[in-house]
């Protein structure tokens, strides 16, 4: 029976990033992913010979000099990654009423750009992205050097993302244009915080990249970092319960019949798929275990991926978000099976072609819509599920035309994924995209702690903080605190 000093279940980004961290630092880590994949959301798959992203379109902060490049610095795959930066006068689009409005790279850039359709907004643009800034720089690499992972953004966490953006600016299509990304974070109007919105919004604005060749080698690189500090990571290893006794965790119980013991737990599962992995204690109390039951999750989605002929779709290096109704907030009760809004995402050509092989086209929706399959399993839905699916994708597509996007003759075939894959692949509760709903009304209760009250089981992962390569990135590194120091560990990231 193997022994190990932490056993991490699930390689998400969190996961294998606690591992990398972990594993340097001279721990006997083993990392336990259930599917044969490996990377969670950082995973790139096949169909038909294209390739996928399961849940990266781009990742911001990636420039020389700040925070995701230092971070990945740190964890010495930055030259390795293969990466396409975006387009610097334009790296989302937003398509709003008959108007187009660009988002450009840069602070100064992205106020003079918006100038253009707002001439007289230029002091609250200034306003709005000093906002944004100051969110940023809570977690900058000077606060690395001086050995502090993140200042305190409490004010932040309890500030609304809507209610700022209506504070910089009075005039009502500004403010939709500026918070017309908010499908990134599963924005919900009167409950998302200021914090996920400036942090997610910042870091594009700074530097916004593509994975050229996938989010699948972020994943890959970090398993080469895990094994070759002596590491163990493995698929096909379902974590089926978390054993404890007299208060503490031994190990884990893998596929309902292997146990692996170890001395410590990080848990890179939603917490509420952690609860009820974990065996009886008395260290975590009822009214923790109500509280994580009673919190809600985001929205899922509905991706279409066009799969398109050989040179055939120019390769556009932005993205596009697409938004129909003078509201730009997705709104459960008003637009429940519509297509309200979507963002279009490009696949980075291969060998400087400039034609795409896949279109990505997202579109928020909650797994209620697919309440019929519930019960069901992947590949086995039957064909009513076929049909709802080709309802959704025709709708998606008329939604596409009304902005004069057909890809129909390029398109070879249509490829969907729903919330219940994400439900069923990576094990989001709700087929969540982004896990746990934070609300800056009440802050404390929607965030959750990467220490638990028992005392080697930690958690990790989107969950936590903020979601998405910067926020489970900066999570994962407050969770390794746990072992080796906040002090200690933000001045190596820092000085890397
Ligand atoms: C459609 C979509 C688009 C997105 N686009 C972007 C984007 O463009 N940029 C960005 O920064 N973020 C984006 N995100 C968010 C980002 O992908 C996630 O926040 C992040 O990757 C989550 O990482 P994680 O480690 O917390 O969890 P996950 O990636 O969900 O990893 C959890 C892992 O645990 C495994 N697992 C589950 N149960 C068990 C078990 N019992 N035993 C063992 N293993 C188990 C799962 O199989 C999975 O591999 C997107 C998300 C979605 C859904």
């Amino acid at each position: 029976m193997n022994k190990y000093d932490i056993i991490i279940i699930g390689s998400g980004l969190g996961g294998l990033e606690c591992g990398a961290i972990l594993s340097k630092e001279g721990y006997h880590v083993c990392v336990l992913e259930k599917n044969e994949r490996f990377g969670g959301c950082f995973q790139t798959y096949h169909r038909n010979g294209y390739r996928m992203d399961t849940g990266i379109h781009y990742v911001g902060s990636l420039d020389e000099g700040q925070i995701m490049n230092q971070y990945f610095r740190y964890f010495g795959i930055m030259d390795k990654l293969s990466l396409k930066r975006m387009d610097e006068t334009v790296f989302d689009r937003i398509y709003y009423k008959d108007n187009i409005y660009d988002y450009a790279m840069g602070h100064e850039r992205f106020i003079e750009t918006l100038c253009r359709s707002f001439p007289h907004e230029r002091g609250n643009l200034r306003h709005y992205v000093e906002s944004l800034r100051s969110v940023g720089e809570l977690i900058s690499i000077d606060h690395l050097k001086k050995g502090r992972l993140s200042e305190e953004g409490m004010n932040f966490f309890s500030t609304s993302a809507a209610g700022m953006i209506a504070s910089a600016t009075a005039n009502a299509d500004l403010q939709n244009v500026l918070a017309a990304t908010s499908l990134l974070y599963g924005g919900i109007k009167n409950k998302s915080t200021f914090y996920e919105h400036a942090m997610i919004n910042h870091s594009y604005l700074e530097g916004a990249y593509r994975f050229a060749e996938g989010s699948m080698q972020v994943s890959q690189e970090l398993i080469r970092v895990i094994r070759a500090n002596g590491g163990t990571v493995l698929n096909k290893k379902e974590v089926s319960r978390i054993l404890v006794k007299e208060e503490a965790i031994w190990g884990v119980e893998v596929n309902h019949e292997e146990v692996i013991e170890s001395a410590n737990v990080i848990s890179g599962l939603h917490p509420q798929l952690t609860l009820s992995l974990l065996e009886k204690n008395h260290s975590i109390k009822p009214a923790f275990v109500s509280r994580i039951k009673s919190l809600e999750n985001s929205y899922g989605i509905f991706t279409l991926h066009l799969m398109m002929k050989k040179d055939c779709c120019p390769y556009l290096n932005h993205n596009i978000y697409l938004h129909g109704n003078t509201d730009v907030w997705y709104d459960k009760t008003k637009h429940k099976a519509q297509t309200p809004s979507c963002m279009i995402s490009m696949q980075v050509p291969r060998n400087g072609n400039r034609f795409t092989e896949v279109v990505s086209v997202l579109t928020p929706m909650y797994i209620d819509e697919l309440n019929a399959w519930a019960d069901t399993n992947p590949e086995h839905r039957g064909e009513a599920y076929r049909h709802f699916k080709a309802q959704k994708t025709e709708q998606i597509l008329m939604f596409l035309k009304q902005y004069g996007f057909d890809w129909s003759h390029c398109t070879e075939r249509m490829h969907t994924t729903t919330p219940l894959s994400y439900r069923d692949y990576t094990g989001t509760i709700d087929g969540s995209a982004y896990g746990i709903v934070k609300n800056y009304q009440y802050p404390q209760i929607s965030f959750v702690s990467t220490r638990t009250k028992l005392k080697n089981l930690f958690l990790t992962g989107q969950n936590l903080n903020v979601h998405g390569a910067l926020g489970v990135t900066l999570t994962a590194m407050l969770t390794c605190s746990e072992f080796v120091g906040q002090e200690y560990l933000a001045k190596k990231v820092g000085h890397a």
